[in-house]
């Protein structure tokens, strides 16, 4: 499969491991590098920017393949020193960096500087627009049912991805609701030259979680995500446990709530523990609609294969079907 976006990134398929907190280490991105795709690192992961100095060399002794970090600008507990991270992705050597959240326009010049593929994860096509003028190399765009945060303005995939692959000139990558070759298909369809998948990626063997969240998302179906933090403008996508039924009691009693009242219930150093522990309900854990899809947990190199080898086969039924041919209902 060789178009812009594998070109670009050197990569085999064009299939890339979104940033994920908490899970993008280098037990997880070496593997989709080395199956083929792009692995991310996620660099709020790392509670320093020195580890994550260590933590990219760690990757880079799994893999010879090209792997790229995440830089995700959202609202935190406690904010993170950003030009420090920055200043060790690019001293690192890093060549590709996934931005999420807000505008990454402070930090573009001195990664283009540094020869850096840029590729913006936003939620909204206008956002997109923005990033393209700002000089982004790819834009990866989330529709509503993805994991972590889809944004305000609630538009799927099947709206979104085609809006934007008709006004961007950058590669439009796709992201959210993908966990198979049919929806890699689909969003080749729909003009995207990639897909970005997180949740799909978290039911892998080599995901650095416990088993009983793999198995919970084995479990799952499309209607186990929940939306939190909407009241706060600040929305999540998360797995359907205790928690995000408290939150979301807290948020939509009379007079609502503030952060900090929900604040002991979310923060990320609890998220992590419950996706270490296996203790499914006692953390958020981000995860998209796409569980509804997902019923085992493969390599991700029996994942890229076979959704490659799917992928493949609606194309060609699609274009049977173009042909008038005999494989319409395939
Ligand atoms: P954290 O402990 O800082 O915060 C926990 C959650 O509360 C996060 O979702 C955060 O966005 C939200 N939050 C924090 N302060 C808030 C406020 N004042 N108002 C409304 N919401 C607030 O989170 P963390 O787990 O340490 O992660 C750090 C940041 O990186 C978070 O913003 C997280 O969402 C983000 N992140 C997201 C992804 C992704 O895949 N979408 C990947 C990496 C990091």
């Amino acid at each position: 499969m060789k178009n812009r976006v594998t070109e670009q990134l050197g990569i085999a398929y064009p299939i890339i491991q979104g940033g994920m907190q908490w899970v993008g280490l280098a037990e997880l991105a070496s593997a989709v590098s080395n199956a083929g795709g792009l692995g991310i690192l996620t660099g709020l992961t790392q509670p320093t920017p020195e580890a994550l100095r260590e933590e990219i060399a760690r990757c880079r002794a799994m893999t010879d393949k090209p792997f790229g970090v995440n830089l995700t600008i959202l609202p935190t507990v406690k904010p993170p020193p950003y030009a420090d991270y920055v200043r060790a992705i690019v001293e690192s050597g890093i060549r590709i960096v996934e931005t999420a959240g807000n505008s990454p326009k402070d930090f573009i010049r001195v990664f283009k500087d540094n020869g850096i593929t840029i590729i913006h994860k936003c939620t909204t096509v206008r956002h997109a627009l923005s990033a393209e003028r700002n000089g982004v190399d790819m834009v990866s765009i989330d529709g509503l049912e993805c994991a972590g945060h889809p944004g305000e303005d609630d538009v799927g995939g099947l709206v979104l991805i085609p809006v934007a692959a008709r006004v961007l000139k950058i590669p439009v990558i796709a992201s959210g609701g993908i966990a198979d070759g049919r929806g890699m298909a689909a969003a080749l369809a729909m003009g995207a030259e990639g897909i970005n998948m997180g949740t799909r990626f978290c039911a892998t063997q080599e995901a650095p979680i416990h088993d009983n969240v793999k198995q919970a998302l084995v479990r799952g179906t499309e209607r186990d995500t929940s939306l939190i933090f909407r009241t706060l403008k600040n929305t999540a996508r998360v797995y359907r446990n205790q928690i995000a039924h408290q939150v979301r009691e807290m948020e939509y009693r009379d007079g609502g709530c503030v952060f900090d009242e929900i604040r002991p219930l979310v923060i990320g150093t609890r998220g992590r523990a419950a996706l270490q522990s296996g203790e499914v309900d006692n953390g958020v854990i981000s995860a998209g609609q796409s569980i509804g899809l997902i019923d085992d947990v493969p390599t991700c190199d029996e994942l890229i294969r076979r959704m490659v080898a799917e992928c493949r086969e609606q194309l060609r039924i699609a274009s049977g079907w173009a042909a008038g041919g005999p494989d319409v209902h395939g």
